[in-house]
């Protein structure tokens, strides 16, 4: 197989993801003709966006859907808008999905979209027309029973409500099941908005149970004041731990006695930045290896690195963004005792309410929050234990473990299927 594991220690979040794949299905005894299938997505659909600026110019934007795979059923993920998209970090992204689909066994593959812009310097009005035109531009290949969008970096109910209302008139008729993370006047689902957080904070109480951490009066360290950050910093504080540092990408705070997350949220913006209101702010990198029990990496990928993995001082990493920590940086963590929540499950949380939303919307019929959360906590408790169990038993780190169990379904599917 073509991977070779000395390359890897690198920002490449594809090279990354498709060793694992690899690594995973020759461990579960399947062909190399189903790596094959499974180390790209199908498709990826590659657009360019035309978008009329509020002073009259056009810019022309660079857009992706990647579909990683249909075999269980149609593709599902979010759309980031970020300067940093790009091709290969969609496809790593929607490869993800599928692997987060199959741990909490959704009846969904992984699909992602981008587009490449910095949203924070654009008006209301030019995001309304950008999110448009990227339905426009995409709505042959994506739909409620083909590949169903949902929010992701800087993208928002909002957005998705613009995204919707284009999809429905393109389509001529209210076609809520085709993107989640809706308003709730819209269809969107009770609990969407705080489910990726919900999702991290259930995970890393049963890991911390597995390890002998109580949460009250735990020292957190919290990288990310996003939708995830923020809702989580709210959540564990709340629950009696001690959250010591948070940051945002214009630094961080630390304090070993513990921040007022209530007073920061607050004077958070709608970016998720607050950390510029103060003038004893160290760095991201700072943060990181700070002082702590628990570190949850909460912004963007490759965070945690060859460079810093050895001065880590958390005994448990929960990986709440998608990809923050490298292939080197997991052996090492791993080496030293360090427990590590791995993104494919540790922020299954909104897809699974996004599947629950939709699921809302093909009954035409809406759930209780006590119905959300309680089936989000089933969910994600089963499946934190699923790969625990797994991880002791096949003698392999989680991440590995995530992996055999996320894809097995998928591979079952493909094969039944007769596509290998
Ligand atoms: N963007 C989120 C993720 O990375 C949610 C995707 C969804 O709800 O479909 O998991």
């Amino acid at each position: 197989m073509s991977v070779k594991v000395e390359n890897v220690e690198n920002v490449d979040v594809l090279a990354r993801t498709q060793l694992v794949i690899e690594t995973a299905l020759k461990k579960m005894g399947y062909a190399e003709s189903l790596y094959e299938l499974l180390k790209e997505p199908l498709r990826l659909l590659t657009v360019r966006i035309p978008l009329k600026m509020d002073d009259g110019s056009v810019k022309v934007l660079t857009g992706y859907r990647a579909q990683h795979n249909d075999a269980v059923g149609p593709t599902k993920g979010g759309v980031r808008f970020h300067p940093d998209v790009t091709e290969e970090e969609v496809k790593a992204l929607s490869m993800w999905m599928s692997i987060k689909c199959g741990i909490t066994n959704l009846p969904y593959g992984g699909g992602k979209g981008g587009i490449q812009c910095d949203p924070r310097s654009m008006s209301f009005p030019e995001l309304e027309r950008l999110s448009r035109g990227y339905v426009r531009a995409i709505s042959q290949v994506v739909g409620p029973t083909k590949d169903i969008p949902a929010p992701d970096v800087f993208t928002n109910s909002q957005i998705m409500a613009w995204m919707m209302d284009e999809y429905s008139h393109i389509r001529e008729f209210d076609s809520p099941g085709f993107i989640t993370g809706k308003p709730l006047v819209l269809g969107g689902s009770i609990g969407r908005e705080t489910s990726t957080a919900l999702g991290v904070s259930i995970v890393m109480n049963e890991a911390a149970k597995v390890l002998g951490i109580p949460i009250q009066g735990a020292k957190i360290i919290v990288q990310g004041f996003g939708n995830a950050g923020s809702y989580l910093a709210k959540f564990v504080h709340d629950a009696g731990a001690k959250v010591v540092g948070i940051s945002d990408a214009g630094g961080a705070l630390y304090d070993p006695n513990g921040l007022d997350i209530d007073y920061l949220l607050d004077r958070r913006d709608s970016f998720g930045t607050v950390t510029n209101l103060f003038p004893n702010r160290i760095t991201n990198k700072e943060l990181l290896i700070q002082e702590c029990d628990i570190l949850v990496p909460a912004a963007i990928e490759n965070q945690i690195t060859e460079e810093n993995a050895w001065q880590v001082k958390a005994k448990l990493l929960v990986e709440a963004a998608n990809g923050p920590t490298t292939t080197i940086a997991t052996e090492i963590l791993t080496q030293r005792g360090i427990m590590i929540v791995p993104d494919v499950l540790a922020s299954a949380g909104g897809v699974v309410v996004s599947y629950f939303e939709w699921v809302q919307n093909n009954q035409g019929y809406y759930w209780t929050e006590e119905e959300v959360n309680e089936r989000l906590h089933k969910i994600l408790v089963d499946s934190f234990h699923n790969v625990y169990r797994t991880s002791q038993e096949k003698n392999v780190d989680m991440r590995l473990s995530a992996y055999m169990v996320g894809l097995k379904r998928m591979a079952e599917a493909v094969k039944w299927r007769g596509w290998v």
